[in-house]
């Protein structure tokens, strides 16, 4: 499935759709160019739930932790969601750091930039988006590679 995506506002919007139907325990790869828009997805899809809640790339700390349990927002049983960007990954030891805890779990989402540089390490996704550079602004393809991750489209691709 693929989606264009006006504007900024269009990406956070989608962002936003894919918090609403996302079950606990999804693993999301995010491709794309720098600037075309991963963040902008994570950003409105963690504001979902913790509405202006301060979105960054973790650049530096390669991952970022958002507390979901105290969201009313919140009705799956989602408790947290790891935001990685692992662009800055330049020795895949570096991922050691990250360890001594269950990113993966069933508790939890992990929305991943860049995950071509933690191959090996990361969980296998059920879903991966790519986006792309449109000249009226971006496109974003879906890809389904789990049962889970195909049920998952299937929703959104009925909501949308
Ligand atoms: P990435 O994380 O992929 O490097 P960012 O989300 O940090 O990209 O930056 C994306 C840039 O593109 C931002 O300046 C944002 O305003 C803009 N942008 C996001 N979505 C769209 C869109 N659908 N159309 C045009 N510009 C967009
Ligand atoms: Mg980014």
């Amino acid at each position: 499935m693929s989606i264009f995506l006006a504007d900024e506002q269009a990406t956070v919007a989608f962002g936003q759709t894919l918090a609403k139907y996302c079950p606990s325990g999804l693993t999301i790869y995010l491709y794309g160019d720098l600037g075309a828009g991963k963040t902008t997805l994570v950003r409105g899809f963690i504001q979902s739930f913790l509405p202006g809640t301060k979105v960054k790339s973790p650049t530096y700390t390669l991952v970022e932790d958002y507390e979901l349990a105290s969201s009313k927002k919140n009705p799956n049983k989602l408790n947290h969601v790891y935001h990685f960007d692992l662009y800055r990954l330049g020795d895949p030891e570096e991922l050691e750091y990250l360890g001594g805890r269950d990113y993966f779990s069933d508790d939890a989402v992990c929305l991943i930039e860049w995950p071509q540089r933690g191959e090996g390490w990361l969980s296998e996704p059920d879903l991966e988006l790519t986006l792309t550079y449109h000249p009226d602004g971006r496109l974003i393809e879906l890809k389904g590679h789990t049962n889970k991750g195909n049920d998952f489209v299937n929703k959104l691709s009925a909501a949308i």
